[in-house]
């Protein structure tokens, strides 16, 4: 394992442009069916109640999710900046 052989040949930093992790549930996007785990159509939002409402486009299941639901996005803490 030559760990620094290679290092001229990849100088250039990788950049990663993909998409980050979409499992985790967003509000505003459908959420995978909890029927078949199909994929979700988000019909209408309820901005008063903050519930969405989706059916499956798979088995056509009608479900709500309510953003309390929803795991909490971490806004504030930088704790994990270094
Ligand atoms: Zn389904």
């Amino acid at each position: 394992m030559g760990l620094f052989s290679r290092n001229k040949d990849e100088a250039s930093p990788v950049i990663d442009l993909r998409e980050p992790e979409r499992s985790k549930p967003v509000w505003g996007s459908p959420v995978p069916c909890p029927e078949c785990s199909g994929r979700g159509y988000l019909d209408h939002i309820d901005p008063f109640r903050e519930v969405m409402f989706i059916h499956c486009t798979d088995c056509y299941a009608k479900y709500e999710m309510t953003r309390g639901e929803m795991t909490p996005v971490v806004t504030s803490t930088q704790a994990f900046t270094t």
